[in-house]
């Protein structure tokens, strides 16, 4: 089908410095047809009136666990260690393939109404949010969460090359496999190189949480007399085209390592934040060359899938830690959550900015707010005013997932009811408690 998408202000993200186009864009078949004037001949069978509104390209939420939206709002206000081993896990223990669904369906349906069109996910039983994410209509990298804890363990290697087996190249090209060692912590060096191992055989990428709490890398150093980056890089993890979470506890060497070894890392300022795990060096990485996307991390520890909230935290925090209002700008931020994270998860050539030939992951804001008055800055606006509730249509792969504030894939009143269901079977919370 062609789109035309009529009279925007078009911000391709193209380039190191902010471009508008004001005017239209073509969407043919899955792909952008043209930015700006529609060539002679174009006849478009859908017109999307943007007039007054902001097109821009789908945001990419590089790092979250999008069935923990069941524990949402259950386990806060805690200490990083006692949240994921007192809390967090002990729930886990009663996830099913059911629950795993329908706390994806939740989640895509608000990342949709945020103006996320691709995500990449680690966590259990992948295949119902492999599913989740082909009916829904997004993009993800997805991966199955790697921890050892018992000998029998070593068949989530299995299961993992399964999943790739089943789904990588799946929804039309949409949904993409990866490897996934959850972290230094949970991982024994053995499986961390297994896990690499693997990730070569397939020839996917890496997706790893590094470096995200004071204690995991004083742990680290305890054990192994290194730090969790030079830990990893040392057992060949960084062989692998990897993107990692985190990176909040990092030196200079590190940093270092990071940029040699192409890693891509991903930050999520909000649950950083919210964990009391501090914050990522993310000027010091970017000078150093290591591409730094964003990310929400799980609802558990953030509490929502807000890509404009991250967006704006990230700016907010790196110029408050650095007293240094251009430690962040507006533009690195918006690049962060687009082209950056295309990039982290090796899809720049496909989606993150808007150009003909590119994938038409696109979303429109309508901006008639009092936010968004008066007219200045459209790279300021969108990273210190709008919000997620702004985005009004949203297009992956060609195809729209919501129009005009309406969802087309997902009954969202169902996707809500079954998560309550779910969320209540395994947490007990059957509504709002102080
Ligand atoms: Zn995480």
């Amino acid at each position: 089908m062609r789109t035309l998408i009529r009279n925007g202000a078009i911000l391709t993200m193209e380039g190191a410095e902010p471009e508008l186009v004001l005017g239209d864009l073509g969407i043919d078949g899955s792909r952008v047809a043209f930015v700006g004037s529609p060539p002679a001949g174009f006849a478009p069978e859908r017109t999307i009136d943007a007039a007054g509104g902001i097109v821009m390209p789908g945001l990419v939420d590089a790092h979250t666990h999008i069935a923990m939206s069941l524990l949402r709002h259950y386990a806060d206000d805690l200490p990083f260690w006692n949240w994921l081993f007192e809390r967090v896990m002990p729930a886990e223990e009663k996830l099913c393939a059911r629950y795993v669904y329908d706390g994806s369906m939740l989640s895509l349906a608000e990342m949709i109404r945020g103006g996320v069109t691709c995500f990449a996910d680690m966590y259990f039983f992948m295949d119902e949010v492999a599913r989740a994410t082909e009916r829904a209509g997004l993009r993800a990298r997805l991966s199955r969460g790697l921890a050892f804890n018992a000998p029998g363990d070593e068949a989530k290697l299995d299961e993992s090359r399964d999943f790739h087996a089943a789904w990588n190249g799946a929804a039309g090209g949409r949904v993409l496999v990866d490897v996934a060692p959850h972290a230094v912590y949970t991982c024994p060096p053995a499986f961390i190189e297994k896990a690499s191992d693997l990730a070569s055989e397939l020839g996917c990428m890496i997706h790893v949480h590094l470096s995200e709490s004071r204690k995991e890398v004083a742990d680290c150093l305890a054990a192994y007399g290194k730090s969790p980056v030079a830990h990893v890089r040392d057992l060949g993890l960084f062989r692998n085209r990897t993107y990692a979470a985190h990176c909040v506890h990092v030196d200079d060497a590190d940093i270092a390592a990071l940029a040699e070894g192409g890693v891509a890392v991903v930050n999520n300022p909000s649950s950083n934040l919210k964990l009391g795990n501090g914050f990522a060096p993310v000027g010091r990485m970017l000078a150093a060359g290591v591409n730094v996307a964003l990310g929400t991390d799980g609802q558990a520890s953030n509490n929502n899938l807000n890509m404009f909230e991250e967006m704006h935290v990230a700016a907010l925090v790196n110029k408050g830690i650095e007293e240094d209002p251009t430690a962040l700008s507006a533009y690195t931020a918006l690049r962060m959550a687009t082209i950056g994270g295309a990039r982290a998860l090796g899809l720049d050539g496909e989606i993150g900015s808007l150009r003909a030939g590119k994938k038409a992951d696109l979303i429109v804001l309508d901006a008639s707010a009092p936010h968004f008055y008066p007219r200045n800055s459209v790279t300021a606006a969108l990273v210190y005013a709008a919000q997620a509730q702004d985005v009004r249509t949203v297009f992956c792969d060609g195809e729209p997932v919501m129009l005009d504030g309406a969802i087309t894939t997902i009954d969202e009143a169902e996707a809500r009811a079954k998560a309550q269901e779910s969320a209540a079977a395994m947490t007990g919370g059957a509504g709002f408690r102080p």
